[in-house]
């Protein structure tokens, strides 16, 4: 069976498609079934993002989908940036985002934070899975470690005392929001078949 992943990002793409290829699925990517748009991220919600983008390109094809939509949210800055993760200041460069952030920060002991994903899954014959992972943590006091992406320097999860940058790649795929909502997305397939 098709499944397609309603994403260019290559990283999200590999890391879908090793778990769900083991379910049978034949997965490619939005390019590779040619499809060239991009659906705007207008809803006021993960979840709800993430059904556009997958109910967007379902239309289109009538092929199974997979999207998601992810951010971190920060007590301190009233859940923000939130939704708008990926584009929070875009003319700044990721590093300088964190910065801004931790400056922003540097007053206050209010740190609580949390990562969320939502992922859609939409099968073939058009009935749908949705789920959500959290994963709980706080910001860090100043930028620490280079690996991974995004705010991963900035965010120490719950029950650790280093960045997801510095906890490492295997590590945090056991305890991310991405690894807590696949994991849900997989004992919802499970008990499909
Ligand atoms: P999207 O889910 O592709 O819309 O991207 C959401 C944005 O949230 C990314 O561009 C990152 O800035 C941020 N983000 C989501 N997940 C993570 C993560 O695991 N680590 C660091 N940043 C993340």
């Amino acid at each position: 069976m098709k499944l397609i992943i309603a994403s260019n990002n290559e990283g999200k793409i590999k890391e879908y498609k090793e778990i769900l290829e083991l379910f049978g699925y034949d997965v490619i990517s939005q390019k590779e079934a040619g499809i060239d748009i991009e659906i705007p991220e207008t809803g006021t919600s993960y979840r709800e993002n993430a059904l556009l983008k997958a109910e967007g390109i379902y239309k289109l094809t009538k092929t199974a989908v997979l999207s998601d939509d992810s951010g971190l949210s920060i007590d301190f800055l009233n859940g923000g940036p939130g939704l708008y993760s990926a584009r929070f200041k875009s003319e700044l460069s990721q590093k300088e985002k964190n910065q801004y952030i931790l400056n922003e920060m540097k007053d206050t002991d209010n740190r609580n934070a949390k990562f969320v994903c939502s992922i859609c899954f939409i099968f073939e014959n058009g009935e749908k899975i949705e789920v959500q992972g959290i994963c709980p943590g706080k910001i860090s006091r100043k930028i620490e470690g280079e690996r991974g992406f995004g705010y991963d320097p900035i965010f120490i999860p719950d029950g650790y005392d280093k960045t997801f940058s510095d906890i490492g790649q295997e590590e945090k795929n056991k305890i991310s929001h991405r690894a807590i909502a696949i994991k849900e997305l997989i004992e919802k397939l499970k008990n499909k078949n």
